[in-house]
């Protein structure tokens, strides 16, 4: 159907009005409205959690058809009724007086239809001067899965745009592509049944009574004893709670799995019949880890060999079920890729995977990250397919009722790609899309100039207070979770329900509407006619689905994810969920996705991080989530006056007290942490939780990115925020 401007008429008049009857949804809405009519005014209805990567189910209790409150849902799989202090306050945001209401144009309020025609002409123009590569798009984790799909396709295929990432780039492109390589699919194989089901956790680089606080109470509800072996430079939250912690030395964590691997491989605890049915490349890895020796291991790691040994014992020889889980600590490293590829190795070396409690097991970062790998159209075509296949473009054309020739038969380039081209000036126009690049990217301080200099700056968000979206030309208010429909996948692959329970403020829509305007205002709106609603994209990313390991053609619709507590992946065309399998992992067979049904072991010599401590910069900054009570740059937890309370105020970086005595620096100190791209003030928390060498900042402060360095993983592209050099001093009064 095609859109006319009656119909954003129509929306700019209501903007402001009451809400009644007239703002229910019909055919053209553009996301303004009411809530569903199916929700009674005072029913409670249900939902999952738009920040993290657990996707836990919330309660919302609406008051005259309006969400006034939340509680988490006792009934749903992920959470069993408990929430974060994230997801307790998910509401508050979407009030903060500083919300988008509409559009700008340098500043200025603007109707839709100004700012969707600034915003085509020139994108258009600064195509047809400088070329289809000087225009880019950077976006999201967080929106729901049918605009990621939408988004993708209107870029690449309808709009020409040749390049399109997210800040998935930055927490998950590592899982993505060691998966992908390894199994052959981008398939996380758990379930968080997992958690309660483990002999021996091992969680590498991963904190998840910090960052994942409902997997780690579904740690503790393991009726195991379980052992609980962390493997990080820093003590965290988990290291403090575990039976076992390594404090290895910062990036030693790929040339300790290969010395736990030797001795797995040179004691015979292995599972030799696992590895003959379900493993490639297992003689070149044994003959590979030889050379990781005791001695060489310790020496590079600062372990003890006892410690070596007896995690090698615990994870091969005494346990029954051994589930290895890592996050952000292996997939922010300049060897990533093959860092989880080590994890992976392991586990498939001891035949550990595929059963209640086991698992190569990544766990993911925000609440739609597995949602973008899948179908955003980014690094490949939706469903694990590739650009560069003919039959693969074939394949997504057909599905589409498009001429094969719309899909292009070239990658996009990469995040880093992309600022680099900015930076460069090859990129003159970019589109950023609830994410906050001014501030996550590192050197950020050079990207904030670089944006600077764009010719056209688009940042779509529900705020336009952002780092990002107050350098922008033209501000498109964006409505946030909870003021609108669609789908997430979680980090077990559980497909949950998000829904419109709010009405978004003044004339903010809806990424998707947002998208349906772009796509009536740069003509290409029949290519999309199919795209009518979020629900109806649900239906074409069946399509896709269909014979595919992420399968998903089995869901009845929107209504059984609702009903079902989600719906993990796959779930095929007359597949049931009945009694436990509505918690299923992978493998339980030994069959994996390459063509001979094995998984493959890949591995690299470990090397040294690019840029090495020195006199000038002798300390390593290692960064992380510092609070359960932020999300990444705080956009809307920092909303929050209950989260903003809940975590420490100001800037602060932990030192050790031998490095803090060293430099004349007492706790609460104010000091200058100071790297070779830029310095940040903070204050210092004089602690044992680093090592002598290294100090933590919280990827929540601002200025944390002004210190981290631009190398990335070459496998996935992922940047590497856990290592760079950094120098303390007192501050200057
Ligand atoms: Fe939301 Fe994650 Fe907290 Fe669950 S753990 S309530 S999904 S932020």
């Amino acid at each position: 159907m095609k859109l006319s401007l009656d119909d954003l008429s129509f929306t700019i008049r209501n903007v402001d009005g009451p809400l009644t009857s007239e703002l229910v949804r019909r055919p053209g809405d553009f996301g303004l409205g009411q809530v569903p009519a199916k929700l009674a005014p005072d029913a409670t209805t249900t939902m999952v959690c738009g920040f993290c990567s657990t996707g836990c189910g919330l309660k919302i209790h609406l008051r005259d058809g309006v969400a006034v409150n939340l509680s988490p849902d006792t009934d749903y799989p992920v959470n069993l009724g408990m929430a974060c202090p994230k997801g307790w306050e998910a509401l508050t945001p979407l009030d903060a007086p500083d919300r988008g209401a509409t559009p700008l144009i340098d500043g200025t309020p603007a109707r839709w239809d100004e700012a969707m025609t600034v915003f085509a002409t020139k994108l258009r123009d600064i195509q047809q001067r400088h070329g289809a590569e000087s225009v880019a798009i950077l976006s999201t984790g967080q929106i729901v899965t049918e605009e990621m799909a939408f988004l993708g396709a209107l870029a690449r295929i309808g709009l020409g745009i040749p390049n399109i990432d997210s800040n998935t780039r930055q927490c998950m492109a590592t899982s993505h592509v060691a998966y992908k390589q390894s199994f052959g699919f981008d398939a996380p194989p758990f379930t968080y049944a997992d958690f309660e089901q483990s002999d021996v956790l091992v969680f590498v680089g991963s904190n998840p009574c910090i960052a994942h606080p409902i997997m780690w109470q579904r740690v503790l509800r393991n009726q195991r004893a379980p052992e609980i072996l962390v493997v990080d430079p820093r003590k965290t939250e988990t290291a403090m709670a575990a039976t076992r912690h390594f404090a290895i030395a910062p990036k030693s964590d790929l040339t300790l799995l290969y010395g736990l691997a030797n001795i797995l491989i040179s004691s015979g605890w292995i599972d030799r019949e696992f590895i003959a049915r379900s493993v490639s490349g297992f003689a070149e890895f044994a003959e590979f880890a030889r050379q990781f020796t005791t001695d060489k291991v310790c020496a590079a790691t600062g372990m003890e060999a006892d410690d070596l040994w007896q995690f090698a014992e615990l994870v091969g020889r005494k346990s029954k079920r051994v589930s290895w889980w890592w996050t952000m600590g292996v997939n922010q490293s300049h060897e990533s890729t093959r860092t989880a590829q080590a994890i992976i190795a392991i586990a498939l070396i001891t035949g550990q995977i595929g059963k209640p409690g086991t698992g190569a097991n990544s766990i993911t970062g925000q609440c739609n990250a597995m949602g973008s790998r899948l179908f955003a159209h980014a690094s490949g075509l939706p469903c694990g397919r590739d650009y560069l296949k003919e039959e693969d473009r074939a394949d997504v054309a057909s599905i589409y009722g498009i001429p094969v020739e719309r899909i292009p038969d070239k990658n996009s380039l990469a995040y880093d790609q992309i600022v680099d081209g900015v930076k460069a000036g090859r990129i003159k126009a970019l589109w950023v899309i609830a994410t906050n690049s001014a501030h996550s990217w590192g050197s950020s301080e050079e990207l904030q100039e670089a944006l600077n200099g764009l010719e056209l700056l688009v940042v779509q968000d529900m705020y336009p207070t952002t780092e990002t979206a107050l350098l922008a030309h033209i501000y498109l208010p964006a409505a946030g979770w909870g003021e609108k429909d669609g789908t997430f996948i979680n980090s077990e692959r559980r497909i949950g329900l998000a829904k419109k329970v709010r009405r978004a403020p003044g004339a903010a829509l809806s990424d998707f509407s947002i998208l349906r305007l772009v796509a009536e205002y740069c003509g290409v709106a029949p290519m999309f006619s199919e795209w009518s609603s979020p629900e109806a994209v649900f239906r074409i990313m069946q399509r896709l689905s269909r014979g595919k390991p992420c399968d998903i053609t089995g869901i009845a619709g929107y209504s059984q994810l609702d009903a079902d507590g989600g719906v993990q992946w796959p779930l095929a065309d007359g597949q049931l969920l009945i009694g436990d399998s509505k918690e299923r992992r992978l493998f339980a067979d030994g069959r994996f996705f390459h063509g001979d049904g094995k998984a493959r072991i890949l591995f690299d010599v470990p090397r040294p991080p690019a840029e090495p401590t020195d006199a000038e910069f002798p300390l390593v900054l290692l960064t992380g989530r510092g609070s359960s009570a932020q999300w990444h740059t705080g956009s809307r937890t920092g909303k929050s006056a209950i989260l903003l309370k809940m975590h420490a105020e100001g800037s602060l970086v932990e030192i050790h007290p031998d490095d803090a005595a060293a430099r004349g620096i007492t706790n609460g100190e104010r000091v200058d942490v100071s790297s070779r791209r830029g310095v940040a003030e903070s204050f210092a928390l004089v602690t044992t939780t680093v090592s002598p060498g290294t100090v933590f900042m919280p990827m929540h402060d601002e200025q944390v990115n002004h210190l981290t360095a631009p190398e990335v993983d070459p496998y996935s592209r992922q940047p590497s925020y856990k290592y760079c050099a950094v120098q303390l001093r007192p501050a200057l009064q």
